[in-house]
């Protein structure tokens, strides 16, 4: 028997890409939508736009859009903004549904689990502390997971004791309408409200322990680029050892061979890139460009990754999966 989710925020860019990623999913099915309350009682395809490269699943086109508190599903996928997630999160879990969130809302609360399955599963640790019936478990923000998940690997190789990373992030990264195309279309914006925090913040949450923020200095600039999807992290790591770009290599080669849904690697001086590496749902983290710094305790890499997969509606559904198997219900 596949388990039930209800999806909260159906209509928006992670939403549809949540619909397309559970549809002939081993363990999970789609069981009920909600969205703003206009849309209770509307009939899916005949109430929202499809903005998806993968056409709409049959099995979702007459579903009904339900009152957000109304769901029945154990398990809720939660695609809704940020301000909305806040107040209605803690009610579902409350009323014991495991509540997996793509919303910055519960991120750094302390009880709450920040996951990358593949590298910080053990903070799955953290979901006994939480007083309340159900659960909540978040996936970062969509540029925090493609430099985290690059560091994760490093952390292996000495102390890191300073990582500078620069984003350029994807139209869709901004949810529907997002940024207007006259203010982006042959242009930059070096600037997206509260990005450069969450990354610096959830970076060392997930790097350190269950409860304690790994110990290392994070500076980011952001950017919004007129990538459609596509969030690309240009890095440079500083070791308190001296580090060979040899040891990075073979270090980011031997997690590729063990989590191959993980990690993809480039050695070709011009990838990755956005338009050429990133399927409609690509999990794989993209590195390239591995470089040394101007100095031997400092190396570079550019990490890429769909933000609306491995960045949200992929990265949701993987923390539900890793998240029932730790509690032996799949
Ligand atoms: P979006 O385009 O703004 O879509 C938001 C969704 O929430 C829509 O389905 C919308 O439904 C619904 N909604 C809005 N107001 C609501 C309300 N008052 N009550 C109930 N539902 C409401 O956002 P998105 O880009 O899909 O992102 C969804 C969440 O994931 C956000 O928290 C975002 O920060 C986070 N996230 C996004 C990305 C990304 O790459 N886009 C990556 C990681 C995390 P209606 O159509 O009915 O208004």
């Amino acid at each position: 028997m596949k388990k039930q989710v209800a999806l909260l925020g159906a209509t928006g860019p992670v939403g549809q890409r949540v619909i397309t990623m559970l549809e002939n999913h081993p363990h999970f099915t789609l069981h009920e939508i909600a969205a703003s309350d206009a849309r209770v009682g509307q009939n899916f395809a005949e109430s929202i736009t499809w903005r998806n490269e993968i056409p709409m699943p049959t099995s979702v086109a007459k579903m009904k859009f339900r009152p957000l508190l109304e769901i029945e599903s154990p398990y809720v996928i939660s695609a809704l903004p940020t301000e909305v997630a806040t107040e209605i999160e803690p009610l579902l879990a409350a009323r014991g549904h495991y509540v997996f969130s793509n919303a910055a809302s519960f991120r750094m609360d302390p009880l709450v689990p920040l996951m990358i399955p593949e590298i910080n599963s053990a903070h799955l640790s953290l979901l006994e502390k939480q007083q309340t019936k159900g659960k909540i478990v978040t996936n970062p923000n969509c540029s925090t997971v493609f430099l985290a998940a690059a560091l994760a690997p490093l952390q292996e190789l000495g102390t890191i004791e300073h990582v500078s990373a620069v984003t350029m992030q994807a139209l869709s990264g901004a949810g529907y309408p997002g940024v207007s195309a006259y203010d982006l279309m042959g242009n930059l914006i070096p600037h997206i409200g509260g990005e450069e925090a969450k990354i610096q913040s959830e970076t060392k949450k997930i790097l350190g322990a269950a409860g304690i923020a790994a110990n290392f200095g994070v500076t980011v600039h952001v950017h919004r680029v007129p990538v459609v999807h596509g969030h690309t992290v240009a890095a440079h790591v500083r070791f308190k050892e001296k580090v060979s770009i040899e040891s990075v290599r073979s270090r980011f080669q031997a997690w590729a061979d063990r989590s191959p849904n993980l990690f993809a690697l480039h050695e070709e001086m011009d990838r990755p890139q956005p338009a050429k590496d990133l399927t409609p749902h690509e999990m794989r983290i993209h590195l390239g460009r591995f470089k040394q710094g101007d100095d031997p305790h400092t190396i570079g890499f550019i990490s890429l990754g769909h933000n609306l997969v491995r960045g949200a509606a992929g990265a949701a559904i993987a923390n539900m999966e890793s998240t029932l198997r730790h509690l032996g219900a799949i």
